[in-house]
């Protein structure tokens, strides 16, 4: 009985030409996205930010690609990303009272000559003055936040077990930002970042007045301790 092998050719020629049409769909679709976020850079403000992380969510590394290919350090890209994500997390964080949220900070960020220990809980500030960790940790204690000072990723994993905030503020350079972005979406946490002016393993710089502008979001003004305001200037 001789097999008829049309149908067979007429379904690989569909399936052939679904692919190419997928294939040039996401192209087209991840090119628009990247022209739309490259503008964004250049403007300093975002553009269509949902449609980005939409397609970042599927098109990622098609997306990093062309980025790349159009001139854009990794750099600017991981600053763009993590840009994006706050802006996209911003209203839910907003939302979440103070008292659930906890901060995050890296301990290259204190003095050369820190006088504290690392414990299970990352480093115990003394509040030594000399550096301006602990007037900044103290306040924003004050406002209700939970403050951790942490070398690492594994001890922001233990300390959101153990304390379970809904929302919190992660502090460093640009790739641990990112990093800790990614582990706190897999975390179901809402999460802010915050990049530091200065990169290096000690005495790091961070922008007080970036921390200050997240850490208030959505809190009465009025409860808002008058020297935290300093962290704005
Ligand atoms: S203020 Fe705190 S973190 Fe800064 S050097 Fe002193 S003990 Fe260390």
């Amino acid at each position: 009985m001789a097999f008829d092998f049309i149908p067979w050719n007429h379904l690989i020629y569909i399936i052939g030409e679904i692919t190419v049409i997928v294939i040039l769909g996401a192209l087209v679709i991840s090119f628009i996205l990247v022209i739309i976020s490259l503008y964004s850079i250049r403007q300093k403000k975002l553009y269509f930010p949902k449609l980005i992380k939409s397609g970042l969510v599927f098109l990622e590394g098609l997306m990093k690609a062309m980025f790349r290919f159009l001139g854009l350090e990794d750099r600017e890209m991981l600053s763009f990303f993590i840009k994006l994500h706050n802006s996209m997390n911003e209203p839910e964080f907003t939302r979440i009272p103070v008292t659930e949220r906890a901060i995050f900070m890296p301990q290259c960020l204190r003095s050369s000559q820190c006088p504290a220990h690392l414990t299970p809980e990352g480093l115990k500030c003394r509040n030594c003055g000399q550096c301006t960790i602990g007037e900044t940790r103290v306040l924003l204690e004050q406002l209700g936040y939970k403050i951790f000072i942490v070398p690492g990723s594994s001890f922001i994993k233990r300390m959101v077990k153990k304390y379970r905030p809904k929302a919190i503020i992660g502090v460093g350079c640009l790739a641990e930002v990112k990093e800790g972005i990614d582990m706190a979406d897999k975390m179901g946490l809402v999460v802010m970042g915050i990049v530091t002016l200065k990169e290096g393993c000690v005495e790091t710089i961070v922008n007080w007045a970036d921390l200050y502008e997240v850490a208030t979001l959505g809190i009465d003004p009025a409860s808002i301790p008058e020297d935290l305001h300093t962290l704005a200037d």
